[in-house]
C-alpha cells in the first residue's frame, strides 16, 4: 500500500470511486426501538455524527415532537463503536444554547469594537458579494483566504475554488499536527493519519511522549489503548505532569520540558549500539542507517541525564524494553506537536525510533488503514486555472499544506503579496494561533472579514459580517470518509430537526453567496440532500442505506506487512529515510539534531497547556450541560514550589509573562505533585472574552493570552508555543 503526503492528499475531498462498498451490517434494532416502543409517530431515532470534535463519532439522535431529547453512539460507527464521550453527550447544550448567534449580524461600528446591526441573509451576503468583486478586480482572487476548523469547510472550500481562490488554511496545521505529520512524511513517505494508525490493542509495549490521551477523550483511540493495556502491554508516558494517561502507566518520566529530542536520540543510539533494532527490516526497508548511526554517537545515556533530569539507567532500560519488544511497539506520533520549534525534528526521531524498530506496517505498531471513497458532485465546471502570483510558504520547504502563519504575515506586509480578505469558518482564531496581538493587526488591515459560526467566541467581535450556521444536529455536510483497521467507513451528517432561529447551513449559505458573485453553475443542489444523494448515486452507494445507518463500512485487506502485501514509501528514495537528503538539500539537518532550549528565567514557569477531557476548547466552553461540570480552568502548580511561594489551594492569581504581558482575569490555583517544579499548567480554551459567551465569559485565565513569543518551525512553518514563561502573581 502507498500512503503519499502532497498539498494534493490533503485538499482533495472525495477522490475518485472505489469499487465494491460493501453492504453494511445495519444499525441493531435495540438501537432503534425507542419510537416504536412508545408507539408515538411524532418520535424519530436519526443517525448523524458529532462535531464537538474532528473525532466525529456517530450518534444517534432521539426526536419527541421536533425536539432532540437524547444522543447515542451509533454501535456501527468505526469511530465511537457505540459510545460518545462526555462531551458528545453534550449535543443538546450545543444545539440549544440561548447565546447562539441567531440572526446575520453587520458590524456598524468598528473591529475589536463592534454594534451589531441584524441584518436579512440577502443584505448580508449582498454585502460580502460586493466586497468580493471589488477585492478580486483591485487585487486578483488570491487575495481572498479562508481559516477553518470542521466538517462543514468543505462547500466555503469550494466557493473559494469557484471564486478563483486556492488560499486555504487550518490552524491544525501550523498550530497543532503539522510538525508530526511533516516528520513521519519525510521519514516514511506518508504521516500517521487521522484518526491516527496506531494498533494500540495488539500493542506489547506503547510510548507516549507529552501526550494527552484520555484528556483528549478522543473515543476509539482511548477504547484501543485500554483493549491494549488489559492485554498487557506495557506502557510509558513521558511529561512533566502526570497527566491522566501517565497515571496509568508502567513507568512515568517526567521529563524537564523541552528536553524530549535528547532523550529520543539517547534512545535511538542505545537502540542501535546494543543491537536493539530490527535488522532484516531496517536492511529491507531503510535507507541511511550509517549516517544516523554516526550522527547520534555523541547523544549518550550520561549526556541524556543531565539535559532531561531522567536517570540514565532508566532510559537504557526503556530502550531495552522497546528493543525486547519490537516489532509490536507503538511510540506514539502525538498529536498537537507545535512545541518548541524543532517539532518537525523532534517528529522526525520518533519517526526513526518507530522505523529501526520495525513497526510501521507490524501488529502492534503502526497499521496500513482501509479507506473509502465517494466520488464528487457529477458534472460540476472546472474551477477557473488557478495561476500561483507568489507562493506564501516558500521560505519553509516542507509547509505541504498553506500555513495561518503565511496568511497572517502577508495580511500586515501585503508580501509576497496582499492578502486582504478572510473567510473564517469555526474557529476562534483569538484562541488558536499564538500572538493575538499580531492577529488583531492582520485582521485590522484586511478589507473584508467574515466569520461563519453557530457561537459568539472572541473572534466574531472582529468580523464585518457574521453569519450564523445552524449546528452539526441541523444540518447536512459534506461526506465524511474515515481509514481504519481493515474497514473503511462513509459517514453521513443529516438533520436531525429543522435549523433554529434564521441559522442556516454552509450548503446554503455558500450556494447563495456563490449565486449573488455569478458562480450559480457551481452550486446546482436542490438542497443539502440532493447534493449527497447524487454523490453517493454516483458512487453506486445505497444512499437510503446511508441515511438509515448514518455509516457504511468498507472491508479492506491485511493492516500489515505480509509476504504479498509490501509497503511502498512515498520518500524520494522509495524506503525510509533514516538520513534524509530532501532536507539535506535545503540546507537542514539530515539527520535531527538536538539544541538547547531556553529555560524559565528566575522567578518564572515555563507554561504548559493542554485539554480538559469535557471541553474541545471554543467548541464547548460554553456548552450548559459541560459549564455545569467544568465552568473555569485551573493553574496546576506544584505543591512544594507553590507552597513556597505562599500559595493554598483554591487561591485565585494573574499571570504575567516573559513579556510583561498580564492575562485577563484570575485563575485558581490547584497545588499538586502531579507536576515538576519548573512549569505550571492550565486547560486551553478558557478565559474567553466575548461577552455574548454569557457562561464561558471571564471564568479563568486565557493561556492565548500569554503566548506572545511563538518559535516557527523553520522546515513547515509551524508556531511553537510552549517556550513562553509566566510569573505568578498573588492576591487578584
Ligand atoms: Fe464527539 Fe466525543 Fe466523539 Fe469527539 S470523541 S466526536 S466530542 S463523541
Amino acid at each position: 500500500m502507498t500512503m503519499k503526503y502532497s498539498r494534493r492528499t490533503f485538499m482533495k475531498a472525495g477522490g475518485a470511486l472505489t469499487a465494491g462498498v460493501a453492504a453494511a451490517t445495519t444499525v441493531p434494532k435495540k438501537f432503534l426501538s425507542w419510537a416504536e416502543e412508545a408507539g408515538q409517530k411524532d418520535m424519530k431515532q436519526i443517525p448523524t455524527f458529532c462535531e464537538l470534535c474532528f473525532w466525529n463519532c456517530g450518534l444517534i439522535a432521539k426526536v419527541e415532537n421536533n425536539k432532540v431529547v437524547k444522543v447515542d453512539g451509533n454501535p456501527l460507527s468505526l469511530r465511537g463503536r457505540g459510545r460518545l464521550c462526555g462531551r458528545g453527550n453534550a449535543a443538546l447544550g450545543a444545539l440549544y444554547d440561548p447565546d447562539r448567534l441567531k440572526f446575520p449580524l453587520i458590524n456598524t461600528g468598528k473591529r475589536g469594537e463592534p454594534v451589531w446591526k441584524r441584518a436579512t441573509w440577502d443584505e448580508a451576503l449582498g454585502l460580502i458579494a460586493g466586497k468580493m468583486r471589488v477585492i478580486k478586480e483591485k487585487y486578483g482572487p488570491e487575495s481572498m483566504a479562508l481559516i477553518y476548523h470542521g466538517t462543514g469547510a468543505s462547500f466555503w472550500k469550494h466557493l473559494l475554488h469557484a471564486y478563483g481562490s486556492t488560499l486555504s488554511a487550518a490552524p491544525s496545521f501550523a498550530q497543532c499536527r503539522g510538525p508530526r505529520d511533516i516528520g513521519f512524511v519525510l521519514t516514511f513517505g506518508a504521516d500517521v493519519g487521522s484518526p491516527e494508525y496506531y494498533d494500540f490493542s495488539k500493542s506489547k509495549y506503547i510510548v507516549l511522549l507529552g501526550s494527552h490521551l484520555g484528556e483528549n477523550a478522543h473515543n476509539s483511540q482511548v477504547q484501543d489503548i485500554v483493549e491494549g493495556i488489559s492485554n498487557g502491554a506495557k506502557l510509558t508516558v513521558v511529561d512533566p505532569r502526570l497527566s491522566n494517561i501517565a497515571s496509568k502507566a508502567d513507568r512515568w518520566l517526567p521529563i524537564k520540558p523541552a528536553t524530549d529530542l535528547a532523550l529520543l536520540l539517547a534512545w535511538i543510539r542505545i537502540i542501535i549500539e546494543e543491537g536493539l533494532y530490527d535488522k532484516e527490516y531496517v536492511a529491507k526497508y531503510a535507507t541511511g542507517f550509517d549516517e544516523l548511526r554516526a550522527a547520534v554517537q555523541q547523544y549518550t545515556p550520561q549526556w541524556a541525564e543531565t539535559e532531561t533530569s531522567i536517570d540514565s539507567d532508566v532510559i537504557v532500560a526503556v530502550a531495552r524494553e522497546m528493543g525486547k519488544n519490537s516489532p509490536n511497539v507503538c511510540i506514539g506520533a502525538g498529536r498537537f506537536s507545535a512545541w518548541y520549534g524543532d517539532d518537525t525534528q523532534r517528529s522526525r526521531a520518533i519517526a526513526i525510533l518507530n522505523a529501526l524498530l520495525g513497526t510501521w506496517g507490524r501488529e502492534g505498531g503502526y497499521f496500513f488503514p482501509t479507506g473509502a471513497a465517494v466520488p464528487e458532485y457529477p458534472g460540476l465546471p472546472a474551477y477557473p486555472e488557478h495561476v500561483e502570483v507568489a507562493k506564501l510558504d516558500a521560505s519553509f520547504p516542507f509547509a505541504l499544506l498553506p500555513t495561518t502563519t503565511s496568511i497572517k504575515q502577508a495580511s500586515i506586509t501585503g508580501q509576497p503579496r496582499p492578502v486582504k480578505a478572510w473567510f473564517v469558518y469555526g474557529s476562534n482564531l483569538m484562541k488558536t494561533m499564538p500572538d493575538k496581538q499580531e492577529t488583531i493587526k492582520a485582521i485590522q488591515n484586511l478589507d473584508l472579514m467574515v466569520a461563519i459560526d453557530t457561537m459568539p467566541m472572541d473572534i466574531i467581535n472582529y468580523a464585518d459580517v457574521v453569519l450564523p450556521e445552524c449546528t452539526y444536529m441541523e444540518r447536512y455536510d459534506n461526506i465524511n470518509l474515515g481509514k481504519f483497521k481493515g474497514e473503511g467507513e462513509i459517514a453521513l451528517r443529516q438533520p436531525t430537526i429543522e435549523p433554529l432561529w434564521e441559522s442556516k447551513p454552509s450548503w446554503w449559505i455558500t450556494r447563495e453567496l456563490g449565486n449573488k458573485l455569478g458562480l450559480a453553475p457551481y452550486f446546482p443542489w436542490k438542497d443539502g440532500e440532493e447534493y449527497i444523494a447524487r454523490r453517493c448515486e454516483a458512487g453506486g452507494i445505497d444512499f437510503a442505506q446511508l441515511k438509515r445507518d448514518g455509516v457504511i463500512i468498507k472491508k479492506g485487506g491485511s493492516p500489515y506487512i505480509t509476504a504479498d502485501k509490501q509497503p511502498e514509501f512515498g520518500t524520494p528514495s522509495g524506503k525510509i529515510e533514516l538520513y534524509s537528503k530532501q532536507l539535506a538539500d535545503k540546507g537542514l539537518d539530515p539527520v535531527p539534531k538536538y539544541t538547547r532550549h531556553a529555560a524559565p528565567p528566575a522567578g518564572h514557569f515555563r507554561l504548559l497547556f493542554g485539554r480538559a477531557p469535557l471541553h474541545t476548547f471554543s467548541r464547548t466552553s460554553n456548552n450548559f450541560m459541560l459549564t455545569d461540570l467544568q465552568k473555569e480552568n485551573a493553574l496546576w502548580v506544584n505543591s512544594k514550589k507553590g507552597k513556597e511561594l505562599g500559595l493554598n489551594n483554591g487561591d485565585y492569581v494573574s499571570l504575567v509573562n516573559q513579556d510583561g504581558v498580564i492575562a485577563n482575569g484570575r485563575i485558581k490555583v490547584k497545588l499538586t505533585q502531579r507536576l515538576r517544579d519548573d512549569a505550571v499548567y492550565m486547560n486551553h480554551g478558557f478565559g474567553v472574552h466575548s461577552k455574548g459567551a454569557s457562561r464561558a465569559n471571564n471564568q479563568g485565565i486565557a493561556d492565548d493570552d500569554l503566548i506572545t513569543k511563538p518559535a516557527i518551525d523553520p522546515i513547515m512553518g509551524g508556531t511553537a508555543m510552549r517556550g513562553n514563561f509566566v510569573k505568578i502573581v498573588k492576591g487578584a
